[in-house]
């Protein structure tokens, strides 16, 4: 890009949906002297990737915040829906020349589709002469650019966490994060047109809409998805809210009945909050150090490793993205995908009580305990021997949070079928599970009110003789025999 000012410009938004420490927004806003934002929908696309109403709701409210933040600045956001990411180079080149841009501004996404159509949309632009500039900002440091010594990607998550502190424990995220774009001037949204009519018939308009082509309207209001407030200023106070409790995250992560993680993957997913604001507070708290003072902190900087290992894993080996196993002799596991036994897992119909109150709070809430994802996940692999890619599946539909890298990667760790994946014969017992982390069946209850009137020792694992008197299944199977027969399976694909 030039370092003299473009006279216009667009900045592309997709899941960085903030006004705050923004990079592509920042270099838009000091690389123009007049420009304006566009979102595309693509229906089609976000289906084939099996994104579901809720994170769909996710990042049309949130989007619809952002509007209003970006016009008190005199900004203008535009709004397009085209059926599929084949569509958008097109489009883009359309509206780079109506609009008359001189320079197109994004933040890189890193799964093989979104490359891919952003490669192309770079190709279609050098035709009609638009620059076309992807920063990085969905993660700490650019994927591709930690590398083993031999120039590979990791595959392990412990070496790539020192590579990653290696390089980065100086207290340089504790830096201050990119402003806001500058106010303009009144006339400055005159400057561009209220709306736009594309040869494809998808019209560019400011008005965000409720909903897209195939997808419900999401419950919960004007400003909520789900009872989860949307916008920048919901994931600010989250992470402010999480920043007075973070010193106690070693202590209390794994129980699902407190509120004691963050909650703030549905804000990192769609973008309201940054990564690198909510590794700045972590570091704050920790002496500026990924390891050290504060326990706390340190095991939440974990996680938020194990989000950029994740991310990374996607540009070094892309066949992830190809609904593929990542150790391809998992690909002879013989599954046994039982259709009911996959029905009652979803609608949290086991009789494990732990997974039945887990799978509602997905279906209810649409957010799931990472303790419990990775429970669930063991539960449907192992236990009932179902293709990791239907629960995967599954999780992406109903999830508010749903992120490609973070889900297949907790899948393919729970499936053993990934990399630094659990060991094939370490299967999760529920039962266990469920008595360590939840001790006196707090969180049960609340999601499985059929068992509520069971001791505290009783609910994890219900006698016989209650299921003739309530509305509740025995166990889909024996979790014993299960275990050692998913192990035999694992073991056999290696002779
Ligand atoms: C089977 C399975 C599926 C998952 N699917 C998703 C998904 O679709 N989207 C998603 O964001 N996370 C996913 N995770 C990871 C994790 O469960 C969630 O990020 C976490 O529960 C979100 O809650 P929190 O924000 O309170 O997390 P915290 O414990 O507060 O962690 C802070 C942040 O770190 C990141 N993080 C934490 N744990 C992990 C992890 N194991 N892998 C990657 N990132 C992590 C998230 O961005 C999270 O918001 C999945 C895990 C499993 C086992």
């Amino acid at each position: 890009m030039s370092d003299k000012p473009f006279r216009r410009g667009l900045m592309w938004l997709r899941n960085d949906l903030r006004m705050h420490d923004n990079t592509a927004l920042y270099r838009t806003d000091r690389g123009c002297q007049s420009w304006a934002a566009v979102f595309i929908a693509c229906p089609q696309t976000w289906d084939s990737h099996g994104d579901g109403d809720n994170v769909v709701a996710m990042r049309l409210r949130s989007l619809q915040k952002l509007q209003q933040a970006l016009g008190q600045k005199n900004i203008p956001l535009y709004f397009v829906e085209l059926p599929g990411f084949g569509d958008v180079p097109a489009a883009l080149s359309q509206i780079a020349q109506k609009l008359q841009i001189d320079a197109l501004y994004a933040n890189a996404e890193y799964p093989l589709n979104e490359q891919r159509r952003d490669r192309a949309v770079r190709d279609a632009l050098k035709i009609i002469g638009v620059p076309v500039e992807y920063c990085s900002d969905r993660t700490l440091t650019p994927p591709g650019s930690l590398t083993t010594n031999s120039g590979d990607g990791f595959k392990v998550f412990t070496p790539f966490k020192r590579a990653f502190i290696a390089r980065h424990d100086n207290g340089a995220e504790g830096s201050a994060s990119l402003p806001a774009p500058r106010k303009k001037s009144a006339d400055h949204l005159a400057q561009w047109p209220e709306w736009l009519a594309l040869e494809s018939k998808h019209n560019l308009v400011r008005k965000i809409p409720e909903t897209v082509t195939g997808y419900g309207v999401a419950d919960g209001g004007e400003a909520k998805v789900l009872g989860w407030p949307v916008g920048e200023s919901a994931g600010q106070a989250q992470l402010q809210d999480f920043a007075a409790k973070i010193a106690d995250y070693h202590r209390w992560r794994d129980f699902p009945a407190h509120p004691n993680t963050s909650r703030l993957s549905p804000y990192l997913n769609c973008g309201a909050v940054s990564i690198r604001q909510c590794a700045q507070m972590a570091l704050a708290e920790n002496g500026g150090r990924w390891q050290g003072a504060s326990e706390g902190a340190s095991s939440w900087l974990n996680e938020l490793l194990w989000r950029e290992f994740y991310q990374h894993l996607l540009v070094h080996y892309p066949r992830i993205c190809r609904n593929q196993s990542f150790k391809p002799e998992t690909e002879r596991v013989p599954w046994s995908n039982n259709t009911s036994d996959f029905q009652r897992w979803c609608d949290g119909q086991t009789g494990v009580p732990i997974v039945d109150a887990a799978m509602r709070q997905l279906n209810q809430t649409g957010w799931m305990h990472n303790r419990l994802r990775m429970v669930v996940a063991s539960f449907l692999t192992k236990n009932l021997l179902t293709d990791w890619r239907k629960g995967e599946h599954y999780f992406m539909r109903q999830l508010l949070d749903a992120d490609f890298a973070a889900n297949n990667g907790g899948w393919q760790w729970a499936a053993s079928t990934g990399t630094d994946a659990a060991p094939y014969f370490r299967v999760f017992n529920p039962y266990s599970q469920s008595r360590r982390f939840d001790p006196d069946g707090e969180f049960i209850r609340t999601f499985v009110p059929e068992l509520t009137d069971l001791s505290d020792s009783d609910i994890h694992c219900p006698p016989q003789d209650l299921f003739s008197q309530v509305d509740y299944p025995p166990p889909i199977c024996d979790v014993t025999e299960s275990r050692k027969h998913a192990i035999e399976v694992f073991a056999n694909l290696k002779s």
